[in-house]
């Protein structure tokens, strides 16, 4: 099983880190930054707008394996293949999406600085994955509100409450739960027509989103 620490290092690869600490850590939405032996780092990501969170949140909100752990405030790495899969990844792509700074002369490549600043990046997002929710414009609290607001709506318009209650009495705390998920096996051929339903499915208002993801799967 992967870990958000290994996501981000796999994701971002770097050349070299820089040695000694990383001081003056920050982080908001759109950017990381940090002072690595006296250079000052940043690394500047797209931040998701209104629409991506209701998408990512009414995806979680749909299957309980994530409903549970999105309401009780925790992030499985597993979830990583959602936020993804609706097109606002938890960690960037690779790269390319991002705007990487760094107040020392080596421009060619990724300094040591950027290194030790990714790094310190991967073991945040370990200790507490919300780091990767802020760096992407979004907010722990609001980020369960609304996992909580679609699970009720899911769940034909009871209160969050009530979603929540059934929620905690679903046993979705098991991490490996998720890990079961992923690896349940491949489904049958899709019929004619689905194809392009990841497009669909992108453009649909909030709902339970993740019933498509398997279409998803398939193309990637
Ligand atoms: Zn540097």
């Amino acid at each position: 099983m992967s870990t958000w620490a290994r996501l981000v290092a796999e994701a971002l690869p770097v050349p070299e880190r820089a040695p000694g600490p990383v001081e003056r850590w920050s982080v908001r939405p759109g950017e990381v930054g940090a002072q690595v032996a006296g250079h000052e780092v940043s690394l500047i990501r797209p931040v998701a707008e209104e629409k991506d969170w209701d998408r990512v949140c009414a995806a979680l909100a749909s299957q309980p394996v994530f409903r549970g752990p999105s309401l009780d405030g925790r992030l499985p790495v597993e979830s990583e293949r959602v936020f993804a899969v609706v097109g606002l990844p938890l960690v960037p792509p690779g790269w390319d999406p991002l705007a990487a700074s760094c107040t020392c002369a080596q421009w060619s490549s990724v300094c040591g600085h950027l290194g030790a600043l990714v790094a310190e990046l991967g073991a945040r997002a370990e200790a507490d994955p919300f780091v990767l929710v802020r760096w992407a414009g979004g907010d722990k609290a609001a980020f369960t509100a609304r996992v909580s607001a679609a699970a009720a709506q899911q769940n034909g318009g009871g209160s969050p409450e009530a979603a929540q209650e059934e929620a905690a009495q679903e046993d979705v705390a098991d991490p490996a739960s998720a890990a079961v998920f992923w690896s349940a096996p491949e489904l049958p051929a899709l019929p004619q027509g689905l194809a392009e339903a990841g497009v669909r499915v992108q453009a649909a208002a909030p709902g339970p989103l993740l019933d498509e993801l398997p279409v998803f799967d398939r193309r990637t």
